[in-house]
């Protein structure tokens, strides 16, 4: 018998697995369907290269085809393995805008204003830059300078200047507006995942138990009381675990809400016609899914200074020897939040990441030659998406109907329009004229708005921060699927902690933010 079951040892699992069992008389028992995080790809940065194709540690998700991107399905990659997606992510270290806490705050998510959520970020975070008003130096999680730099990253922040857009020191500081480098969730050149922030460090722990290739099927519940979780391990058996006090789940935006219909909590309608006994209606689960949507402009480059031409072999051996070189380096070194002429207040409405790279199809389509990559995606999308459960049984993936480009005004579609104007404007300035060959996407015919529309239609992508799907809010929110303190509405001893209890999407990258929540609940869960 355990107090509490965590299920998912993702960003957020990790988390929880750490700060609950900081009390020795509390047992907890944390439940990863993926294996422990052994791969040397996982903790190199530049392995991300390698690793985000690598289907040992990925659920490999796709979205069902989607209607305004010419019926493409989008590829999403979630981590599964030890870590989560925070093992197999880009480490760029984004919080999001004050102003988007407020916002949660707002809709009705009591206690998660900036203010209060600002302490969180601190708690969770080591910078190596030290502490102050908005940062934090003792931390689990490392948050570090670039060690290695490509040569092109300079000139894009060059350019950024020539184009008359402002630099920035720190994008989680004073004001998040601006353009410069990225800090990374990288400890001493390595990767720093939320597993070897977290977890690494208390695993012995004789109150911790973490069982890996532990795939959870279904919360099993003694009336409205979540009671035990039923899983398998290595495929094998059909266990089941008992919690005395509560059951978490932490399975990440598609894996949380698919458990919690197979478990009998979602719409009711749908449960029934898979023939799912529901225990609570709850119409809200699986829906205001939400992600970044991104183009790319790629431009081929003169010189061959890119990571294209990196050997790989010698940048290897620079980082297993001195974690230093090429091999530390996340890729997307530099980037930068701008607000556009459509951006409906304060808040920068679009985020770039430069990539000194040809990245076509999330760097799965290998392009001879060299070039370079500028990522913009909307940071508020006002689409929305919905999971659908397609069967009984946990191995059968849901149904993701992203519902990219869907909203009625087709707002979202202008300012992905002058996302792609605004790279195109950067990278066309002086100081990368010695380096500029021919642009390959969207390439030099493209140029009214209806031609550059048909490109997002054809090329748009995700940039990997789908959220929403278990909302948080108020108790007359009628999709609400948890409340203020990430409990399940309806039900006992059952919460849901990740990046799916986000309320709207937050302006930036998403693992911060998640830590964030999970060390936040951790607390409410202590009572302090
Ligand atoms: C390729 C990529 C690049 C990204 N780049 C960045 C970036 O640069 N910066 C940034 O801030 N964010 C980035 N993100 C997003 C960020 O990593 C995620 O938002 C964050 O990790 C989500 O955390 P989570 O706890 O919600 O889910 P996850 O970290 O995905 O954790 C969920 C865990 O639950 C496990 N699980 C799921 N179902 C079950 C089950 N039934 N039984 C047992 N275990 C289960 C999974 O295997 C996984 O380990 C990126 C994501 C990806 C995929």
């Amino acid at each position: 018998m355990y107090d509490y079951i965590i299920v998912g040892a993702g960003s957020a699992g990790c988390v929880l697995a750490n700060r609950l069992s900081e009390n020795p008389e509390v047992r907890v028992l944390l439940l990863e369907a993926g294996s422990s995080d052994w791969n040397p790809l996982v903790h190199m940065p530049a392995g991300i290269a390698q690793l985000v194709g690598q289907k040992g540690v990925n659920w490999d998700y796709s979205t069902a085809p989607e209607p305004a991107l010419q019926n493409r399905s989008l590829w999403w990659p979630r981590g599964k393995v030890l870590g989560g997606s925070s093992s197999i992510n880009a480490m760029c270290y984004i919080r999001g805008h004050a102003k988007d806490y407020d916002e949660w705050a707002a809709m009705g998510c009591e206690g998660w204003d900036w203010q209060s959520v600002l302490p969180y970020f601190r708690k969770s975070e080591s910078n190596t830059r030290g502490s102050n008003a908005w940062h934090g130096d003792e931390g689990p999680l490392s948050v570090s300078d670039p060690r290695y730099l490509n040569p092109l990253t300079p000139v894009f922040l060059e350019a950024a200047e020539q184009a008359g857009l402002s630099a920035t020191d720190d994008f989680n500081g004073a004001s998040q507006q601006g353009f410069g480098l990225y800090q990374t969730t990288t400890r001493e050149g390595q990767r720093c995942s939320s597993a070897k922030a977290y977890l690494k460090p208390v695993r012995a722990r004789k109150n911790l138990t973490v069982i890996t290739k532990a795939m959870a099927s279904r919360v099993v519940f003694e009336g409205d009381r979540a009671s035990a979780v039923v899983y398998t391990v290595a495929g094998k058996g059909g266990f089941c675990e008992a919690a005395s006090k509560e059951v978490i789940l932490c399975g990440g935006s598609i894996n949380s809400p698919q458990l919690l219909m197979l478990s009998g909590i979602g719409p009711a309608a749908s449960l029934q016609q898979l023939g799912i006994d529901v225990i609570q209606d709850l119409p809200g689960v699986g829906g205001n899914l939400q992600d970044h949507l991104d183009t790319c402009v790629l431009q081929r480059s003169t010189q061959s200074i890119t990571y294209d031409s990196t050997n790989q072999v010698l940048a290897g051996i620079q980082f297993l020897l001195f974690k230093q070189g090429p091999g530390t380096s996340n890729v997307a070194e530099s980037g930068g939040f701008w607000r556009t002429a459509l951006a409906e207040d304060e808040r920068p409405d679009i985020q770039f990441h430069f990539v000194p790279a040809q990245l076509d199809d999330h760097g799965r389509n290998k392009l001879p030659g060299s070039g370079y990559t500028l990522h913009a995606c909307f940071l508020r999308p006002k689409s929305r998406g919905r999971l659908h459960l397609v069967s009984t049984n946990v191995q059968h993936k849901p149904r993701i109907e992203a519902g990219y480009l869907s909203d009625a005004e087709g707002f979202d579609m202008k300012v992905m329009i002058e996302a792609v104007k605004l790279s195109r404007k950067i990278l066309s300035q002086p100081v990368f004229d010695s380096f500029r060959e021919k642009e390959l996407f969207p390439g030099e015919q493209v140029q009214s708005d209806a031609e550059l529309t048909e490109f997002v239609r054809e090329k748009a992508e995700s940039i990997y921060h789908p959220v929403g799907t278990c909302k948080m809010g108020a108790a007359n929110d009628p999709d609400a699927v948890v409340d203020s303190y990430c409990r399940v509405k309806g039900v006992r001893g059952l919460r849901v902690v990740d990046a799916s209890v986000m309320p709207k999407l937050i302006g930036g990258n998403t693992n911060a933010p998640t830590i964030m929540i999970a060390e936040r609940v951790a607390d409410l869960i202590r009572g302090s």
